[in-house]
Formats: structure tokens, sequence, C-alpha cells
């Protein structure tokens, strides 16, 4: 593993896939039954944080100075060069040695940047290690909120206490930002609230390599964080504007599932669209949620996009209280 030019793209998902295996047991063991007396014991959260303990870190070139690593929470984008690394999220903090190691694999330039996609602790409870190591932390203005307050998520059953200060971001943005590093003009761009209220997509213009954050979920159901701002309808709607910036030679990288490209995030937006109409139409025939989980609103989709931690019931409840 000490020539991450060598890897191929199949080592890499095999890693991948294998952290995804591991998670889908632990998010199975720990069950996902809201309003459980004892949720908070068996939040997914903690569950995820032991998956990603016991998981390899796997590092996939994707194109030019430009690679993904896989297996600690959502995926992590690394541009080197001579000015050194930039990050496209952190992961979980427990793989802090794992990620290091992995890092130090590609190059031995220093973390200058991290950019947060949003505000989940999957993406971010690295933070604080990063900044330690010098890095400066870009994320959208409603990243550096959600981070400096204490904030329930019902459908994990936990409640995240406030990121320590170093550990937030301190140049955030509103609808766009631009910067110059290792040869690359990097544009972030907010196209307002979709999986959550903090969400913003990472163009590497010279690489043409997009990362999407949880805007995209590659080949499964996602998840929309109702209590801070994502909806079924929003989610939609930064699906579509991230396709206005994307052709069939850029990659992209979603923030679950293996790199993809323009037709599998079409197929993605495809299926939101669909299990949002059906999900509707059952609503306005006065359905309870019960009734709407039984009838089976994503069918047509499950056998594709229902293998991993949202499974078809959990994620038909997110699209039916979002309506
Ligand atoms: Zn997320």
């Amino acid at each position: 593993m000490s020539q991450p030019n060598t890897m191929s793209r199949g080592r890499s998902r095999a890693g991948g896939l294998r952290f995804l295996a591991l998670l889908a047991l632990a998010i199975a063991v720990a069950g996902l039954a809201p309003g459980r007396a004892d949720a908070e014991a068996v939040s997914p959260v903690v569950k995820i944080n032991q998956a990603a303990a016991e998981a390899e870190i796997t590092v996939q070139p994707l194109r030019s100075n430009v690679y993904v690593l896989m297996g600690s929470g959502g995926n992590i984008t690394v541009l080197t060069g001579s000015d050194g690394k930039l990050l496209v999220d952190a992961g979980i903090a427990v793989s802090r040695p794992k990620i290091e190691a992995a890092l130090d694999r590609i190059s031995d330039a220093p973390i200058k940047y991290l950019i947060d996609t949003h505000w989940h602790w999957d993406h971010t409870d690295g933070n604080a290690w990063v900044h330690q190591k010098g890095a400066t932390i870009i994320a959208h203005e409603n990243t550096l909120k959600r981070l400096s307050a204490t904030t329930r998520v019902e459908d994990w059953s936990f409640t995240f206490q406030p990121w320590p200060v170093d550990a937030r971001p301190t140049v955030t943005f509103k609808t766009e930002k631009r910067l110059r590093f290792d040869g690359e003009t990097i544009v972030l761009r907010s196209y307002g609230p979709g999986h959550t209220d903090t969400d913003l997509t990472v163009t590497l213009e010279k690489a043409d390599v997009v990362a999407l954050g949880d805007i995209f979920w590659n080949g499964v159901y996602p998840f929309i964080d109702v209590a801070t701002g994502g909806s079924i309808d929003g989610a939609i709607r930064l699906v579509n504007r991230s396709l206005a910036h994307v052709t069939d030679h850029t990659i992209i990288v979603p923030g679950h599932g293996p790199v993809g490209d323009r037709a599998q995030l079409i197929e993605f937006r495809d299926m939101l669209v669909a299990v949002r109409r059906n999900v509707a139409r059952l609503k306005k025939q006065g359905k309870s949620l019960d009734e709407v989980i039984a009838a089976k609103p994503t069918a047509a989709f499950d056998a594709k996009f229902g293998g991993f931690v949202i499974d078809p019931a959990f994620f038909t409840r997110l699209v039916f209280v979002s309506l």
C-alpha cells in the first residue's frame, strides 16, 4: 500500500464495500426504531463510530493529484501539491491514525485546508485534529452555526454537543467562494438546504472532480436530516443544481458509496423523484405513515438502493415527514 498510484480501483472499492457491510451490520445490531426507551444507548452514531474504529482506510487515486479516502464515515477527497494538502471532509476522529497514515502514503505535503461539506459528525468529527495539524477550516456559514450549538437529531437518537472552538470553521461563506491552491481553482457553491441546511459542493476545475458530500449517496438510499433543514424537495433540488455543473467527463465523489459519474447522479435523482411522487400520492389519499410504509412506495428501487444504512422503511419515513 506504499504506492497509491498503483492501487486498482477494484481494490479500493472492495475496501469501501467491506466498510459499508460492517456499517450495515452495526446499524442492524443497533436497531433504528425511533422512540425506543433505550434508543440513546444504541444510537447509530455510537455504532458507526465503533465500525469506523475497526475499518481500514483505503486510498483511491482519481485524476492527476486528487485522491479519495474511504472507510471513516463520509468519503474524504484529497488534493495534494506544492502548496500542501486540501481535504474535503475529515471523517470520524477515531480513524485519525489510519487517515494520517493514508495521507502520508499519498505525499508528505502538510494539510493546509479542510472543507466541511456539511455539519454531520461523520464528516466533521476529525475537524479538531486536522486543525491541530495546521489546517484552516472552511464551511458554509450554517455549518459554523450548527457546530456551535447543541443539536438533537431524533432520527439518530442522538444529541450532539457543540464542537470545541478549535474544531469549528473559521472561514465561512453563504453562496459561493473560490480559492487557488496547488495550481487548482477550487469553487465552493451552496444551493440552499437539501440534505441539511449546511450543504456545499466542491469543484476542482482543472482535475474536473466534484465532491458533493451527502447531496449524493451513490447507489444507496440517502439520509435526509429534517431536524437541521433537510427535506426531500430540497434534496432533489440540490442534485439538479449540482447536475448543471458536471459533464460525462466529471468524476463525482459522493458522501457515501463508491466514486461515481453523471449517469449515476441522474439515476439517484430519478429515484428520489419517483419515491417522492409515490409517497406524496399515498399521503394525499390520507394514509398514515405506517400505511404508506406498508404500501412499499420504494419497491422498484429496493434491490438497487436498499442495501445500506437507510433501509426502505426508514427512507420512506424521511420522505413522508418532509412532505
Ligand atoms: Zn450527512
